[in-house]
């Protein structure tokens, strides 16, 4: 690493992200999906493996599983999305569960397709993906058995899990839970929540949880413990005059003789130009950003003079990725998954460091 911008994932606050989830007497299925939420998903998935007792990851495609797979082959890993049906022999080679996301899908897979693993998607609601009666599931069943697929699962997905008051989620899990009793099969696995459905629904009829967000830290019912913090160094301080301007169209103007660094990151690696006007911390003192955001760079009033090669925090104790998204009218799930590659990701566990990912620096470090 040449640029002194980096990512921090603390694998011992994602550890106990997982126990919390663990506790509550269902398979937890890691969901993976978008480079695991910006954490690094060879990294977080070896890990969940090896010290977590993960054995099922989700992820949205299939190019997701495939990368997963190659690297940690043990793992169970089911798409959540949609796979082109010329891909099937793919999935099949490969040992990865795909979603079957109509009864138009069952009927354009090949006539015989064993050795497909699936789990049926339910359309509850969301009226993204699923089947959305239960006339479409048995058909969807049957096709399925005739074509020699192996039915694994069946799962459908809460839109309104965030809000304890919208009873749209346990009219969810009855419409689910009806289609699934009615449906004439015994599925193995029987999943609906995400992070917050798992935690303001409780049900005894599934055996499994989808738990994203929650992993990395994050989830509107409980604090947990957040894996992700994001720092750089100081690389010019220097004093500028008043009225003087700074970066592109001169937004900013000094309003007295100040102190003035420049930080190596900027939004190509995700800080997006809506951050102008944020607050940093150097150690425990706040330092503005001022002017816009450039594509690689931006400046931050120094309160005083500070060094290059001080340490700037960005996300971590003092700045939340919570309020950050509060702030820029977003969620969390679009900060994190908009960190960009070009930012390193460095691991530690138990104070250590035990691992490093960077897509730049694999072959010649
Ligand atoms: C992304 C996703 C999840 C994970 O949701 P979180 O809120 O991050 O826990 C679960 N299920 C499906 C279908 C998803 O697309």
């Amino acid at each position: 690493m040449f640029r002194e911008t980096w990512i921090t994932i603390d694998l011992n606050a994602f550890e106990q992200n997982l126990k919390h989830f663990q506790t509550k007497n269902k398979e937890v299925i890691l969901v993976a999906k978008a480079n695991a939420y910006g954490h690094g998903d060879i990294e977080m998935c070896r890990f969940a493996y090896e010290h977590c007792n993960i054995h099922w990851i989700a992820v949205s495609s299939l190019d997701e599983a495939c990368h997963i797979h190659s690297h940690i082959p043990g793992l169970q890993i089911l798409v959540l999305g949609h796979t082109p049906i010329m891909h099937i022999p793919t999935a099949i080679k490969q040992g990865i569960t795909l979603t079957i996301p109509s009864l138009d899908y069952a009927n354009a897979l090949p006539a015989i397709s064993s050795g497909l693993h699936a789990h049926i998607k339910i359309d509850t609601g969301m009226n993204r993906l699923g089947c959305k009666n239960l006339a479409e599931l048995k058909e969807t069943i049957a096709v399925l058995q005739q074509k020699q697929v192996s039915i694994d699962g069946v799962f459908s997905h809460y839109a309104c899990s965030d809000d304890q008051q919208n009873d749209m989620t346990s009219q969810q899990l009855k419409q689910f839970q009806d289609m699934v009793m009615n449906c004439g099969y015994t599925f193995p696995w029987i999943h609906i929540a995400n992070t917050d459905g798992s935690q303001c629904m409780d049900d005894s009829f599934t055996n499994a949880i989808r738990i994203g967000l929650g992993a990395y830290g994050f989830s509107t019912y409980q604090t947990l413990s957040p894996c992700l913090s994001l720092k750089t160094k100081i690389v010019l301080t220097k004093q500028i005059e008043k009225g003087e301007p700074v970066s592109y169209s001169s937004t900013y103007h000094a309003q007295d003789q100040q102190w003035l660094a420049t930080i190596p990151i900027g939004y190509a690696d995700g800080w997006s130009r809506k951050q102008e006007g944020r607050t940093v911390y150097l150690q425990d003192t706040p330092a503005t950003l001022v002017g816009r955001i450039c594509m690689d760079q931006c400046m931050i009033h120094l309160p005083k003079y500070y060094p290059v090669g001080t340490e700037v925090e960005l996300i971590g104790d003092h700045v939340s990725i919570l309020d950050i998204a509060k702030d820029l009218d977003t969620i969390p799930y679009e900060i994190l998954t908009c960190l960009s590659d070009r930012i390193p990701r460095i691991y530690t566990y138990q104070h250590k460091t035990i691992g490093y990912s960077s897509p730049r620096f694999e072959h010649d470090e």
